[in-house]
């Protein structure tokens, strides 16, 4: 695709929008905004808006178009506006559109991201909650309408660089032919050495001091409780066709080797970089080809040692919860997803303890479990168990 692309991009506001809207500003030959969504933050949407010359935005509810409307520039041609929910997963259908990068967080980002695989755009998807909540539905429509399937977490955008050719683009049914195994690199996070006894009383600005990645703050507490890479390991299961137990997590505090694929030959290969998501976003953009995208070269020598080393579930028990959802079903993975949202939501507003979230998440699990089965074929199926896993926890080890 190295025709003129225009972008759509969901959560424009946010860690990865920001990232994306500096690599698309790099490219104006073959890279343009078509449209921004943003929650909360219309300030920064219209800033966005007035500079990228975006032709939509999209804005959650009336109120929200007001503010928009308060901040926009005097002199300069106003986007069209559009609002609601609807809007947004329409916005991502949008025929005018050719490529949907989806950044909102959470499931709430699900509905867009099936909406731009259903109308068979390419899509840069870096909401892993759409993947973990909706996994065979998403790439059911991938395959059913010909979407291009682009992943942009760093690490599934590694593993996909390292993928043999010819297996890439689009939604496999297997395994990639002579591949083994998907090591899956992490940080560790802030409290990689923190005895557990001593999180008890964790700020949400302790957590959200990820030692390597500058991220939202809910993927930060993520990475600190590692529940962010169980989500990634879900994630990669449905990217990779990948079995659970053909997925291993490796502890890799330098954040340069993004991530590994190991083929039958006992060859190994992995993808490096800065840890800067200019880097995969550049990649999903220009993919085929290549795009320059800011960060600046890696140095090797001035990184010097690169450890690594197996993780401690007993110190992270989110990751063995998200092993144990993987291979419980999409009911357990819907349950984990919002159990999570709710728990660390209520962190980040001083209302739970940072050790609560990994019981509010198993909590959550048990009850899911002991729920007969639900039919889990349509995003409606998905919202619904979502919402009702929201009700159950809302009120769990709340302070
Ligand atoms: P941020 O919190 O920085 O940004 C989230 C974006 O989503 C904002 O634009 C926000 O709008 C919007 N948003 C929040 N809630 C809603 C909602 N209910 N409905 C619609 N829009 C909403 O998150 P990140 O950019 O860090 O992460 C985005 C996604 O990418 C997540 O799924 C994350 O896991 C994934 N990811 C992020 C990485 C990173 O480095 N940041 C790396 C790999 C994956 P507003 O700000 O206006 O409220
Ligand atoms: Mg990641």
């Amino acid at each position: 695709m190295s025709r003129f692309q225009r972008v759509a991009i969901l959560g424009a506001t946010g860690s990865i929008g920001e990232s994306t809207l500096d690599v698309i500003a790099r490219h104006p030959d073959r890279l343009g905004v078509y449209a921004l969504s943003a929650h909360s933050r219309m300030d920064r949407l219209a800033e966005q808006a007035a500079a990228s010359n975006a032709a939509v935005v999209v804005v959650p509810d009336t109120a929200a178009r007001q503010r928009f409307l308060a901040a926009w520039p005097t002199g300069r041609a106003m986007p069209e506006i559009r609002v609601g929910a609807q809007a947004l997963a329409d916005t991502a259908a949008d025929p005018a559109c050719d490529t949907v990068m989806a950044a909102i967080v959470g499931a709430a980002g699900l509905p867009g991201a099936l909406a731009a695989a259903q109308a068979g755009k390419r899509v840069l998807l870096a909401n892993k909650e759409a993947l973990v909540a909706a996994g065979a539905l998403f790439m059911q429509a991938v395959r059913d309408n010909g979407a291009e399937l682009l992943p942009i977490d760093s690490e599934h955008n590694a593993i996909f660089q390292c993928m043999p050719r010819g297996d890439r683009a689009g939604a496999p049914t297997e395994p990639a032919r002579g591949v083994r195994r998907l090591l899956l690199t992490a940080s560790g996070g802030p409290f990689r050495r923190h005895d557990p006894q001593d999180l008890h009383d964790v700020t949400p600005d302790q957590a959200c001091k990820h030692p390597n990645w500058s991220m939202g703050r809910k993927i930060s507490v993520d990475s600190a409780t590692m529940l962010n890479k169980g989500l990634e390991v879900i994630e990669a299961h449905w990217l990779f066709a990948m079995p659970a137990e053909r997925i291993e997590v490796l502890i890799h505090p330098q954040s340069v080797v993004h991530s590994l694929v190991e083929y039958d030959d006992g060859s190994v290969l992995a993808q490096l970089g800065q840890p800067d998501m200019r880097t995969p976003i550049a990649y999903g953009l220009g993919f085929p080809d290549r795009l320059a995208s800011g960060v600046s070269p890696l140095d090797l020598a001035k990184a010097g040692c690169l450890e690594f080393d197996k993780p401690d579930l007993n110190r992270f028990p989110c990751l063995a919860l998200a092993f144990d959802a993987l291979r419980s079903g999409q009911g357990a993975c819907i349950a984990l997803n919002a159990a999570n949202e709710v728990a660390v939501a209520a962190f980040l507003a001083g209302r739970l303890r940072y050790t609560w979230i990994p019981r509010v998440i198993a909590a959550a699990l048990e009850w899911q479990q002991q729920r007969s089965s639900v039919t889990l074929d349509s995003l409606a199926d998905v919202l619904a168990l979502d919402a009702e896993t929201r009700a159950y926890t809302g009120n769990l080890g709340l302070a």
